[in-house]
């Protein structure tokens, strides 16, 4: 009776179909580590060549910091990854986070960027439009051999099914041992480790997909724009200076903040090109030795709005306190910005924000994306039913890359061949520097409408403006492309940038601005520290937090 009980339970299950016999099995522990292998393996070419540049195979010492490093790798993706990793999310996540590091892996190789904290978050300002420019055939073929192949092998994998307590307990036990043989390599290589971390930081950057997950993290929990609640009040006790009395006529005071143009192909800082005849005509005054605050705009632009700057530099603090543009109001201006850009990062908090792409501009903007002239268009309408001082600030698009060709209306086309593709490796460097200086040339033009604009003011108002760059670029110097470099290892071409003053006649006359003088100040070594405080001492507005040491008008106002 018992015997036949037994017969009919163990009856064995109906076989498998044919194809998952052939299907590897494995546990979720393995798979966390054959990912991790293949991350290490594969994606990590740019951090494999920098840890061991200098270094030689016949060295038995290099092979012994390889292989420790790679214990200690791949235990570190694997305590990353496995904690996650269950029958229901493993496939689904692996598969994210693959096609997630074969984009990083092809930015990365494409243009020598390092993925730290201020890269990604400039990725995530990037607009879809932008972004566009970067989805070229090179990425297509790139995600298929690095995203593809894997997904498939990851799919053909079945996963071992465990009681969940033993499940539990086993993946504890891992957890612990992988742990332990980490720390283990990671003691075994410290020596080597902590020298090559002590001298090239950024390294650390290199390492895929750890660096892109931790700088998202980092990036998305640092306050942005919309977090900040209430910024840190500065300049409370703003206030114009007695000599505002006599004045008759309001100012009208224009910033440009420029993006990608560096000093090295600026013409009015003596590059062999002139691709700033227009500024030159005019005779503004050229500051020829400007070193920005970063090397993207997502730092630069909050920084040279900020009291703080360069010179104590404090990302978190910045991006709390009050920008220029709150000091300004409370000395009573006006404040607009006008973006053609990925707005204002912050700085703009509470102020009126105006997107060209939303303005009317028709034979401006095709798909989204305008030329900077949008940024003037109607700018007319900004002083209708105003009386007061109004200070406005353009934000171009500028020099953005890698879609340089995408920057100028064909009138500019004037260096020549250029390359119209965002693909920057499917041209020659010729072709990327005539494209780029292309839209220098418009840029130039954009700021001589700009005056032009200024000048039919003068009227009713006492005018001048201020034009500076956020940031470099780099054009395939040593091999790199692009910007966000981190400051301290990038190339001067991503940190030297161009800034230019010009002053109505008027604006001279009222502020007592010695123009001779300015002239020979712009010759001297400056930087975005000294924007925030310029801006005020030219004004004349008193605070105690103007810094008259970094005020470069102030040796050259008479009286
Ligand atoms: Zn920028």
């Amino acid at each position: 009776m018992s015997c036949h009980l037994n017969l009919t339970i163990t009856q064995p299950l109906p076989a498998p179909p044919f194809w998952n016999l052939h299907r590897p099995l494995l546990g979720g522990e393995a798979l966390a580590l054959l990912a991790s292998m293949f991350f290490v393996l594969v994606c990590n070419r740019q951090f494999w060549a920098a840890a061991f540049a200098g270094r030689s195979a016949a060295d038995a010492g290099s092979w012994f910091f390889a292989f420790g490093m790679l214990v200690a790798l791949v235990g570190i993706h694997t305590l990353l990854v496995a904690p996650f990793i269950s029958r229901w999310t493993a496939k689904p996540l692996l598969s994210v986070l693959i096609v997630a590091t074969a984009f990083a892996t092809y930015y990365m190789e494409s243009f020598s960027v390092y993925l730290d904290p201020g890269m990604v978050r400039n990725v995530l300002a990037t607009e879809s439009k932008e972004s566009r420019d970067l989805l070229v055939w090179g990425m297509a073929s790139h995600l298929a051999l690095n995203a593809g192949l894997p997904l498939v092998v990851l799919w053909v994998i079945r996963l071992k099914r465990l009681p969940l307590a033993r499940a539990l307990g086993f993946r504890a036990a891992f957890l612990i041992g992988t742990l332990t043989i980490t720390v283990a390599a990671v003691a075994l290589v410290y020596q080597d480790l902590s020298s090559l971390m002590r001298n090239h930081k950024e390294v650390r950057y290199l390492i895929t997909p750890a660096n892109f997950l931790y700088s998202t993290a980092r990036a998305l929990s640092s306050v942005d724009t919309g977090a900040v609640k209430s910024r840190m009040e500065i300049g409370g006790d703003a206030h114009l200076a007695g000599s505002w009395q006599a004045r008759k006529k309001p100012v009208l005071f224009l910033m440009v903040v420029g993006e990608t143009v560096r000093a090295a192909n600026w013409g009015l800082d003596g590059y062999a090109r002139q691709t700033t005849p227009q500024l030159k005509q005019l005779g503004v005054i050229n500051f020829s030795d400007v070193a920005s605050c970063g090397t993207d705009t997502e730092t630069s632009v909050p920084c040279m709005f900020s009291a703080i700057g360069r010179r104590d530099y404090d990302e978190d603090r910045i991006r709390r306190s009050e920008s220029l543009l709150h000091v300004l109001r409370r000395a009573g201006f006006d404040v607009i910005w006008r973006d053609n850009n990925t707005g204002c990062k912050g700085v703009c908090a509470g102020f009126r924000e105006d997107r060209v792409d939303r303005l009317p501009a028709a034979d401006l903007c095709e798909e989204g994306v305008c030329f900077d002239e949008a940024l003037l268009k109607g700018i007319d309408s900004l002083l209708k039913d105003r009386s007061g001082n109004l200070f406005i600030v353009l934000h171009q698009v500028g020099n953005h890359g890698p879609a340089y060709f995408n920057r100028y209306p064909s009138a500019f086309r004037r260096f020549t061949p250029t390359c119209d593709t965002s693909e920057l490796r499917a041209c020659t460097r010729e072709e990327i520097v005539n494209t780029y200086d292309n839209a220098i040339l418009y840029t130039d033009h954009f700021l001589a409408r700009a005056v032009d604009f200024l000048a039919s003011k003068e009227a009713e108002y006492t005018t001048a403006m201020l034009y500076v760059s956020d940031h470099g670029e780099s054009l395939g110097e040593a091999g790199l492309y692009l910007h966000g470099i981190p400051y301290a290892i990038a190339p001067t071409v991503q940190k030297q940038v161009p800034m230019v003053m010009w002053f109505s006649s008027g604006f001279l006359r009222s502020f007592g601005l010695d123009e001779r003088c300015l002239r020979r100040q712009a010759s001297l070594p400056v930087s975005h520290d000294n924007v925030f405080h310029s801006v005020l001492g030219m004004l004349e507005i008193q605070t105690s937090v103007l810094d008259p040491s970094l005020d470069l008008s102030r040796s050259c106002r008479k009286g």
